[in-house]
């Protein structure tokens, strides 16, 4: 369970509203998911909260704007500087409310940490451009502004860097922001808005609401109809972004969204097999299968498919099961009941059309409660439902192909389009493969993408814009033309 903190101030249980911790009338409690037991409790917050926050956001708006890029950036090193500092409380706290290893919550610190770092030194390269006047008397200049209060709403699997990812380019950009975290991970969030605090980022700037799955619903409605919010960042599900992109349709917000994948993860004939199933793992079972990344989908040439999937078995039936905070455990529990039995049917559905299962398949003997074994179906099929809908869980479903085009048509079936990866040594095929495949990102020969360096992002029905990278700010960014006459 959580263990003492050393810093236990970083444990809150009020929201964050205009620089002020405030309670609601309602709370709700955290759980963690390894035993159930209560981690901490925040505000059940709604309407009238989110209200306040998009006020305070708006308030602070003008004074936080016109600061110079290097003010803002300097205020963001220190609260970076702080995170570092606090990365193992953050981590514990992280593990109590997700249930990710200790080992997975410190790599997200340091991942979310990044983020900041990276747009603090952006926020002193924002730049406008003068272009080619096609008068002899006018100039034609660009200039970029934040677009103004910017709205996040943030999911559970990655519970600091999904809200970093979203805060740091607004905040260097000159925006303030209202934050929803999920509700199953509000403390990492809250601690987040602590640090922020002591770094001295103004009262109103960052603003954190806290609400139930209810309520979420309510604080989501009143983000996206408000028009003072410019801006809506979304990182979740498809249908909940859809929903989102509907709701926003009124005020016509600037919308960036991180919606579901369907990674296809594919192995070629002249793959390096060692450094394939070594990718195959990390990109499968980090955090539990539960990330938008994680490969959903395994299609391997038949002339190493045998090898593979002996080796990705092997691996997979070898990952320790276990609570976060214990010593040498790889994978902690799902996240609720809801996703065992999410991935619990696909199992069932692929197994009942057909697929072999090599190993897993059903709750840890020992452990039950949310503890689902690593799972390796081989002979799945396109028609089952694993290879068409989202598993996040620990689950590889294998199947074989024997051409180039085969495998591209088939990796490129699906709805969306985040993540893919692939394996193979042949230069021209590497291009050709890249280029072919419907996805926002391609690993090639790697099975873990992500860094604050790289633009991510999906197309198709995974999203809108890209987060990190230099692409990430223009996002926060509102483009004006200036044509200056009378010269
Ligand atoms: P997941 O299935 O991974 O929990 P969701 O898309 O349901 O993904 O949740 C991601 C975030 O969206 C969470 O913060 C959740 O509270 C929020 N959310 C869920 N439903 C709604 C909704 N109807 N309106 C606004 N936010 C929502």
């Amino acid at each position: 369970h959580l263990p003492p903190l050393d810093d236990p101030a970083l444990l809150r249980s009020q929201a964050y509203i205009d620089g002020a911790w405030v309670d609601g009338g309602a709370r709700f409690d955290v759980i963690n998911p390894a035993d159930n037991r209560v981690v901490g409790s925040v505000p059940n917050l709604a309407r009238a909260e989110t209200e306040q926050a998009i006020a305070a956001a708006g308030a602070a708006f003008p004074a936080w704007s016109a600061r110079t890029g290097k003010e803002r950036a300097n205020l963001m090193r220190k609260w970076f500087d702080l995170m570092m500092a606090s990365a193992e409380d953050l981590a514990r706290l992280m593990t109590a409310e997700q249930g990710k290893p200790l080992i997975e919550s410190r790599g997200e610190i340091a991942y979310g940490a990044s983020f900041i770092e990276w747009f603090a030194e952006e926020a002193k390269r924002v730049c406008g451009d003068v272009l080619a006047s096609t008068w002899t008397n006018r100039r034609t200049v660009v200039i970029k502004q934040p677009v103004g209060v910017c709205a996040a709403i943030t999911p559970w699997n990655f519970p600091i860097s999904m809200i970093t990812r979203k805060i740091a380019p607004a905040l260097a950009a000159g925006c303030t922001i209202v934050i929803k975290p999920a509700e199953q991970t509000p403390l990492s969030a809250l601690a987040l808005a602590e640090l922020a605090h002591r770094a001295g980022i103004p009262r109103g700037v960052i603003n954190v609401v806290t609400a139930d799955a209810d309520n979420s619903a309510t604080v989501g409605k009143v983000l996206c109809a408000s028009p003072v919010v410019r801006h809506l960042s979304f990182t979740g599900s498809t249908p909940v972004g859809r929903i989102l992109m509907e709701q926003c349709a009124p005020t016509v917000k600037r919308l960036s969204l991180e919606l579901g994948g369907h990674a296809p993860f594919i192995v070629f004939e002249d793959a390096d097999l060692d450094a394939a199933v070594k990718g195959a793992l990390a990109s499968k079972y980090r955090n539990a299968g539960q990330t938008c990344v994680c490969t959903n989908r395994f299609y391997v040439h038949t002339a190493v498919y045998d090898e593979f999937v002996r080796r990705l078995a092997d691996g997979s039936a070898r990952i320790r099961l276990g609570n976060g905070f214990d010593d040498g455990v790889m994978q902690g529990p799902l996240i609720d009941d809801a996703a065992v039995q999410k991935v619990a049917q696909h199992v069932e559905d692929a197994v009942a059309k057909g697929a072999r299962l090599l190993t897993g398949g059903r709750l840890h003997p020992q452990l039950g409660g949310r503890f689902y074994e690593p799972t390796v179906l081989a002979d799945a099929k396109q028609d089952m439902t694993i290879m068409r809908e989202e598993t996040f869980g620990p689950v590889s479903a294998v199947t074989r192909f024997s051409s180039d085009e085969e495998v591209i048509a088939a990796a490129n079936d699906s709805e969306f389009g985040l993540a893919s990866y692939f394996y193979s040594r042949g230069i021209g095929r590497v291009w050709r493969v890249a280029e072919r495949l419907q996805y926002g990102m391609v690993g090639i020969n790697t099975g873990s993408i992500s860094n604050e360096v790289a633009p991510f992002g999906g197309v198709k029905q995974s999203g809108l814009g890209r987060e990190g990278s230099k692409y990430g700010m223009d996002e926060y960014l509102d483009i004006k033309y200036l044509c200056m006459g009378g010269i």
